[in-house]
This record gives C-alpha cells, structure tokens and sequence, in this order.
C-alpha cells in the first residue's frame, strides 16, 4: 500500500473512531496534513461515521478544494487555519464529545486526574459559541490552540492537533475519557473541584511522557480503538 493510501485509510479510520466511541454523532471530523505540503486530508460533509477513504477531499490552508467530489464539512477552517499556524501538526480532530462541552458549560477547567489524562494540562478555551465557517474564526481557534495539544470550545466541543494522525485521535479520545472522569470526580465531591486530588504539574508531565497520546503506548491505543470501530455498528 502506498503511502498516500495508508494515510487515506488512517484518516477515514479516525473519523469512524471520533463517532463510533461517542465523540462525535452526525458531525465532527478529522484531517492529516499531507505531508511536506499546506493541503490536508478531510471528510464530506456527513457524519465521521460515514467515512471514506477513497471519498476524501484535499482542501489547502486557504480553504480551497484541490481534489475529490463532494461539500466540505463547513467547519473545515479549524482544520485549515491550525495546519497555516502551526507547520509542525500533522493531523487535527474536531469533534463535539459531551462530557468535554460539559466541563465547559459548568465553568470548571479540565483537571488531570488520571494518566490518560496527563497530556492535557492547562488546556486553553475557545469561549465564543457557534460553528467555525470562515477564516477570521478558524483563525482565533489557531490563536486559542497557541502551541498546545488541545483546546476546548465551550458549548460546541474540541480540537485536538498532534504530528500525526494517529495520536490525535487517540488524544480525543482520552481527553474525553479524562472530562468522563473530572464530571464524576466533581459530582461525587459535591461539586466543589479543590477536593479533586489533581495531578500536579510534575505528576502529569511524567505520565505524559508514559501514557499520554503521543507516547509509545498510543500505538496500541489505536490498535484497540480502530479494532473496536471496525466491529460497532454506525451509531455505537
Ligand atoms: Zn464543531
């Protein structure tokens, strides 16, 4: 297989991944920079669940389709303003994963309070509500993300962006896993975060460096979440 067409396959892999595990339903969607290039990999514009690797289009950082058939999702200037702003990410997710708009619309931070978690950090958030459809807002989501892995985008969901494709995904999906965890950590003390025994940031940056989505451990992290998808029905 070549290796464009491996990285078709990953990238229409990881849009079934975001919406089989609940990240995403209807909407949602996950790109890879071709590499050495400014154009990227992106879905059409219908649920990540339906994705197809030969069905993907090729949009370059100034939103204009180069290749394939089909509507880009409208939301695809995340994806083209971060690959502008940041030459070093590779792959981004953009998904609306529930416990992570919840962290957001009860005011409280994401909190790393489990090794999958660790990777994340002092997460920015992007505060201003509604779909990103032009370059002016995928821009500001670029600015919001700064140098950072993730950010979190009130009401609406998150980015993630990471070298590769593979690791980005498997971040959503800890991140969301990681905000599952900091909503019932905070119900079950009563709501009030100080009880929460966070990592510190010395704790969290040393099981980054072993568990987070970008170390070894993620290769099989993808192996499972990919095999999962690839027997779950559309819809989980
Ligand atoms: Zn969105």
């Amino acid at each position: 297989m070549s290796n464009e067409q491996a990285l078709r396959r990953d990238v229409a892999l990881a849009n079934r991944i975001i919406e089989r595990f609940g990240l995403s339903n209807a909407f949602g969607h996950v790109s890879a920079r071709i590499p050495g290039t400014e154009t990227f990999y992106i879905s059409t514009r219908r649920s990540p669940g339906l994705a197809d690797e030969n069905g993907l289009l090729v949009i370059d950082t100034d939103g204009k389709v180069l290749f394939g058939e089909g509507t880009p999702n409208s939301e695809f200037w995340i994806h083209a303003r971060i690959y502008a702003a940041r030459p070093d990410v590779g792959a981004v997710v953009h998904a609306h994963p529930p416990a992570c708009i919840s962290l957001t619309q009860i005011g409280q931070p994401h909190r790393v309070v489990h090794n999958q978690g660790s990777g994340f950090a002092d997460l920015p958030e992007y505060e201003r509500i509604g779909l990103i459809r032009s370059r002016e807002l995928g821009d500001q989501v670029a600015k919001s993300l700064g140098g950072g892995v993730a950010v979190m985008m009130r009401g609406h969901g998150i980015s993630t962006a990471f070298a590769d494709v593979r690791s980005a995904t498997v971040a959503a999906c800890y991140l969301e896993e990681s905000a599952q965890l900091n909503l019932g950590m905070l119900a079950a003390a009563g709501g009030d975060g100080t009880r929460i025994r966070a990592f510190t940031s010395e704790e969290a940056r040393l099981a980054n460096e072993q568990t987070g989505p970008a170390a070894r451990a993620s290769g099989r992290a993808w192996e499972y979440y990919a095999t999962v998808a690839a027997q779950r029905p559309l819809g989980g």
